[in-house]
């Protein structure tokens, strides 16, 4: 079955390892109810030896929020892909908007990507606009963003990169994108990520849409959206909204 992939980034959250234990574990107790959806948690590097289960885990996988663009040596507050794959991680987020705005250019990007990659991890590439006008110019915006964060990575490691369509604009907003414009994008998204790999592997790539998603909407999001899932912040960290969040998405047919 093709399940539907709902990762959920903790961020600077929580602030003690107690709260991490207990919002992974009550996750990943949770997950393991799930019938259509795989849920993974990213949180802050110190708190992932705690959330990674002993043993796997049915629909639950530790991700981490970055990695470093270098693969390993003098790189001091770096976490590198091999580090993380060595504690059992699948998934890497790269590309994230917040990270972006700190100063990652595309090609710091994609040599993140590239690093992630080739520890055998999954990356979670983000890409989205920081605003919408009537030209249409985030339409240019996100392909290009597509095309430059991709550079340089091989074809045959395209099927393990997902991709998370996040407008900045919605991302810690009140309200999502309009589900109906989340389609739209969600199709141009995979037709840029098809310019770069091919039709082939664009079809069987993921696309997840991010900004502003709880419990309330995440239904509608997925169905409307036509999304393969969801990347979630402040939800993430809310217990009982992230739990509800998993099982709305669950019972989508
Ligand atoms: C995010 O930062 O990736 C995000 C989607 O945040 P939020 O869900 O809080 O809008």
């Amino acid at each position: 079955m093709n399940k539907k992939l709902v990762i959920g980034n903790w961020k600077e959250n929580p602030s003690s390892v107690d709260d991490a234990k207990r919002i992974a574990g009550k996750t990943r107790a949770a997950a393991g109810l799930l019938e259509r959806v795989q849920a993974v948690v990213c949180p802050p590097f110190p708190f992932i030896p705690v959330a990674v289960p002993r043993k796997p885990s049915a629909n639950y996988a530790v991700g981490a929020q970055s990695v470093s663009r270098e693969e390993g040596g003098a790189h001091t507050g770096q976490v590198s892909a091999a580090m993380l794959r060595s504690l059992g991680l699948g998934f890497v987020i790269v590309g994230h908007s917040e990270e972006r705005a700190a100063g990652d250019t595309d090609g710091a990007v994609s040599a993140k990507a590239s690093r992630a990659l080739e520890a055998g991890l999954t990356a979670v590439l983000c890409v989205g606009e920081q605003s919408r006008d009537e030209s249409g110019s985030h339409f240019d915006f996100v392909r290009n963003e597509i095309k430059a964060s991709l550079a340089g990575i091989p074809a045959e490691k395209a099927r393990h990169i997902v991709l998370a369509y996040e407008p900045i604009w919605a991302i810690g907003a009140k309200e999502p994108m309009a589900p109906a414009d989340i389609h739209e994008m969600s199709i141009f998204v995979k037709k840029a990520f098809a310019d770069v790999f091919g039709a082939e592997v664009a079809m069987k790539t993921k696309v997840l849409y991010g900004g502003a998603v709880n419990f309330r909407n995440a239904a509608e999001i997925v169905t409307t959206g036509g999304v393969d899932g969801l990347l979630v912040g402040r939800e993430s960290v809310n217990l009982p909204g992230f739990i509800e969040l998993l099982k709305s998405v669950d019972k989508i047919q």
